[in-house]
């Protein structure tokens, strides 16, 4: 016999959980899915941005996460070929720190909060396809567990399955972008107390990409590096070749001179940007990755994963109050995310996009050693704080960039 519920959310990752915390909280009974057995990996940088630690925070992790195992940074390295950017986290409403946390551990203590808060978490099920009515409403969800076939009753899930895709229907975007990562001890870098970037000529020569090492407190760092697929495509390289040579990069072999790797790299892929992917229709939300919510520039995903769950969630909770799943109440939950998020996502999305190669930028990199505040600006723009085009606001800086552009032309 199906087993029912008042929602069911289809992945355990970040967003997942987020929106199973907050649903059950409101009063909903919550079921979990998720195909993994927990804790378990998810290749990522592992870096939490101040508003990402905020809703962590939120959700009652707040002592957590100041746990001295973990990294706190409170500034930016960043590293490109003509220039060396180094900025305080912008004390925006978020406040001047974020977080290095292992993912493995992230997820499984946000997972923790949604059980606490009552939500019946099953691992090991496979979500394989929506059901539904006759008259074509979303009724549940058919999954697989060690070759079972299970069904799952409920007139409200939310796909929070990552680059997963489960609940098809034109849903989902199609990823743009691959990220590899490796953690490593005794990794020799200066400035623990930064994010470090590194905006290389072999990533941004034919597209956009960039590698980092993020520190954790523990004397491990999360090492890794990120490019475009049209990236790819344009050299006809593989992301590992590109992970690889940014590991031989001066600068990294040094730092990693006397390094020792703590198990494989891993990769995956991800969707930047929020353009493309539909977020509501009846019966169904997305979140998350799910719902393409990662930043188109600064690849960073978590806090918008866990923030559309919520908001997800604010909305399955008036969805059972009216009981109504209609397209149309449901609909709102994609215009409000639109609302907090389109600005940042859509501009730095288009900057990405009109931006060949992140080459173009460097004189406008050069030019912000100079002049602190658009190198706030610009920090702000990969934080999520700030949509690009707030640069505008600095035309002498930019101006220069250009001037210098075109002379080099
Ligand atoms: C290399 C790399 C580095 C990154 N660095 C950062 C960073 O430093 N900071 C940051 O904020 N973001 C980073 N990101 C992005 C971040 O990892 C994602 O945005 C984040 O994981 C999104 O969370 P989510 O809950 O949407 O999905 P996920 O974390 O992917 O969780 C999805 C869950 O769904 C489950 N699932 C999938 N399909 C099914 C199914 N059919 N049935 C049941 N369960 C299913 C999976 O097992 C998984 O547990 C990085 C990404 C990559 C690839």
């Amino acid at each position: 016999m199906a087993e029912r519920a008042d929602l069911i959310v289809v992945g355990a990752g970040p967003g997942g959980s987020a929106a199973a915390y907050y649903a059950a909280r409101a009063g909903l009974s919550v079921l979990l899915l998720d195909r993994q057995e927990f804790p378990r990996d998810k290749p990522c940088g592992d870096g939490l941005m101040p508003h990402a630690a905020e809703e962590i925070s939120l959700m009652g992790l707040g002592d957590w996460l100041d746990e001295p195992r973990h990294g706190k940074f409170s500034g930016f390295s960043i590293y490109t070929q003509t220039a060396y950017l180094r900025q305080k986290v912008p004390p925006t409403l978020h406040g001047p720190h974020g977080y290095v946390a292992a993912r493995q551990e992230t997820d499984a203590r946000l997972l923790g909060r949604a059980q606490e808060a009552s939500a019946d978490f099953r691992s090991g099920v496979r979500a394989t396809r929506l059901l539904r009515s006759p008259a074509g409403n979303v009724i549940g969800v058919e999954a697989a567990s060690n070759g079972e076939n299970l069904l799952y009753e409920a007139p409200l899930v939310v796909a929070a399955d990552g680059v997963g895709g489960f609940a098809g229907e034109g849903m989902k975007a199609h990823q743009n972008s691959v990220a590899r990562r490796q953690y490593f001890r005794n990794v020799s870098g200066p400035n623990r107390e930064d994010l470090h970037v590194f905006i290389t000529k072999d990533m941004n020569e034919h597209g956009a990409g960039y590698g980092w090492v993020f520190y954790f407190g523990d004397g491990r760092a999360n090492v890794g590096a990120g490019v475009s697929t049209k990236t790819l495509a344009r050299t006809g390289r593989n992301l590992k070749d590109f992970f690889d040579r940014f590991l031989e990069e001066p600068e990294m072999a040094g730092w990693l001179e006397g390094a020792e790797p703590e198990g494989p790299a891993k990769s995956w892929s991800l969707k930047m940007g929020m353009w493309g992917a539909k977020r509501s229709t009846q019966g169904l939300m997305t979140v998350g990755d799910a719902a393409s919510m990662i930043h188109p520039i600064s690849g960073e995903g978590v806090g918008y994963a866990i923030e559309s769950g919520r908001l997800a969630a604010s909305f399955a909770h008036e969805a059972r109050a009216r009981n109504d799943y209609s397209a149309s109440l449901l609909k709102g939950y994609a215009t409000q995310l639109r609302r907090q998020r389109a600005r940042e996502h859509l501009s730095g999305y288009a900057l990405t996009n009109l931006v060949p190669n992140l080459r173009m930028m460097e004189p406008f990199f050069k030019a912000c050693e100079k002049d602190p505040e658009a190198r706030r600006t610009l920090v702000e723009g990969f934080t999520g704080d700030a949509p690009v085009y707030s640069l505008l606001k600095h035309p002498k800086t930019l101006g220069k960039a250009i001037a210098t552009a075109a002379r080099s032309r």
